[in-house]
């Protein structure tokens, strides 16, 4: 088939390195000419395993191409994948001024049979409107699906899910739009769960949210068992094994960020409230989320007494592991938090120091973790790469001023910690 996918970030990028490795004859088109020119010569302006070398293959291969020209693009192509972002407005409902951009764009110029799928994350009713929109710009004799097909890879992992994906939603208003995305499909072997285009969107927002309730609810269960001297990872396992509820997204830490739950979740909440529903549950979701970091601060506070003028350590930076995504990242308000108490701040990620170097004012960024570690009055763990796991120990202790390690992310092992003489702190365990 060939396909547009405008959008060439995360989302859009992957996706189209992914359909174009499946046999199909893709353009990725991106308003950012530098972002562009970078693709166009094989590099990937994000970090995600296996992307590049799937980009460049692809180019090799002339499956692949990378434009700014959205209307040479789509005139070439019968689909066109919108995976545009949808950041948070002020108030957490999604801007969706980006999208209409593309649709404006796409419905001026478009000419015979076009399935128009929503790839973005987008508030139920956003499909009718890019039909409203379509429309009433389209000329006479054109002809248009518009369909959602929501995106559920995760970043760190982006290739691998989109290519071994839990299931696929196909939101569509026609058979022929349903024949054309599972066609599209079939190669992944997923299972395809047809629906109308508002449940579809709903199931997106509804995905994130529930995963974001897990983590929200194992935090505050981490916030009683420190206050009853319980292990919250043994609750979890506990509790996990019950199939019911399954052990993923009950790890206890500092709170979820990153591009896709905060701003899906305050999405969600506000859709609901324009829709007449008052969505308690998440806002106690997001006060919790909001609190953990709070929750993170003290511990350090505790450990330190006074954060005044020491030199704090912080290992990881980007939101989660295996991505050097900054964006919503917990270290960025928790290292704003101590600088503003007259901590001097230095820190190491294996991936997210270009980025975070543009975002961290007054940091002093380290080439590994023991050079963080040198002279520190403690360290911090604020995202769980691996190779954090797999430190020496001993040598990260005799380079510290004070050996306090405070744990966001429950990586170590107390009881091994103490043995190895480290004044210890973690989220909801003894
Ligand atoms: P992103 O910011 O990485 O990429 C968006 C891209 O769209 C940017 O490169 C931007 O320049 C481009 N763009 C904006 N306006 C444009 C226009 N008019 N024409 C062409 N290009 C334009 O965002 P992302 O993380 O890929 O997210 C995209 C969407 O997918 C969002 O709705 C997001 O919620 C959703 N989503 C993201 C993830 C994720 O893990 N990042 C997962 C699932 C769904």
């Amino acid at each position: 088939m060939k396909i547009t996918v405008v959008g060439s970030g995360y989302v859009g990028l992957v996706s189209g390195a992914c359909f174009a490795n499946l046999g199909n004859e893709v353009t990725c088109v991106d308003i950012d000419a530098k972002k562009i020119a970078l693709l166009k010569k094989g590099v990937t302006p994000i970090y995600e395993p296996g992307l590049e070398e799937l980009v460049r293959h692809n180019l090799k291969e002339k499956n692949l191409s990378f434009t700014t020209d959205l209307k040479g693009a789509v005139r070439r192509t019968d689909v066109i994948f919108i995976a545009v972002g949808t950041p948070p407005r002020p108030n957490g409902e999604a801007d969706l001024s980006f999208v209409e951009d593309v649709a404006r764009t796409i419905a001026k110029d478009l000419r015979g049979y076009k399935l128009i799928v929503e790839k973005s994350t987008v508030p139920v009713q956003t499909g009718e409107r890019l039909a409203q929109t379509l429309r009433h710009t389209v000329k006479k004799g054109a002809d248009f699906d518009v369909a959602s097909n929501p995106e559920f890879l995760r970043e760190g992992s982006a290739v691998r899910d989109f290519m071994n994906p839990d299931r696929i939603i196909l939101g569509v208003e026609s058979k022929k739009a349903e024949r054309i995305l599972r066609e599209l499909y079939a190669p992944l072997k997923a299972p395809i769960v047809v629906t109308d285009i508002n449940s579809a969107e709903i199931i997106k927002h509804a995905s994130n949210s529930f995963l974001a309730t897990k983590i929200s609810f194992i935090n505050a269960i981490a916030n009683v068992c420190d206050a009853a001297k319980a292990d919250v990872e043994q609750v979890a396992i506990g509790i996990g094994l019950d199939r019911r509820i399954g052990r993923g997204f009950l790890d206890a830490g500092i709170g979820f960020g990153g591009f896709c739950f905060p701003k899906d979740l305050a999405a969600f909440i506000r859709i609901s409230e324009k829709l007449g529903y008052d969505f308690e549950l998440l806002r106690a979701v997001e006060r919790i989320n909001e609190n953990q970091k709070k929750v993170f601060l003290k511990k350090v506070e505790e450990a330190l007494w006074n954060v005044s003028s020491k030199t704090i350590g912080v290992l990881g930076l980007s939101f989660k592991p295996n991505t050097d995504d900054m964006r919503y990242a917990p270290s960025v308000e928790i290292i704003a938090a101590l600088q503003a108490q007259g901590a001097r701040v230095k820190a190491f990620d294996p991936h997210a120091m270009p980025k975070a170097k543009g975002l961290l004012r007054n940091v002093e960024f380290c080439k590994d973790s023991y050079s963080v570690s040198k002279g520190s009055d403690c360290l911090l763990i604020l995202t769980e790469w691996d190779e954090f796991k797999e430190l020496d120990l001993a040598r990260v202790k005799k380079a510290l001023r004070q050996p306090i390690v405070v744990d966001g992310r429950n990586i170590y092992d107390p009881k091994k910690m103490r043995k190895l003489g480290f004044k210890y702190f973690s989220m909801g365990r003894p």
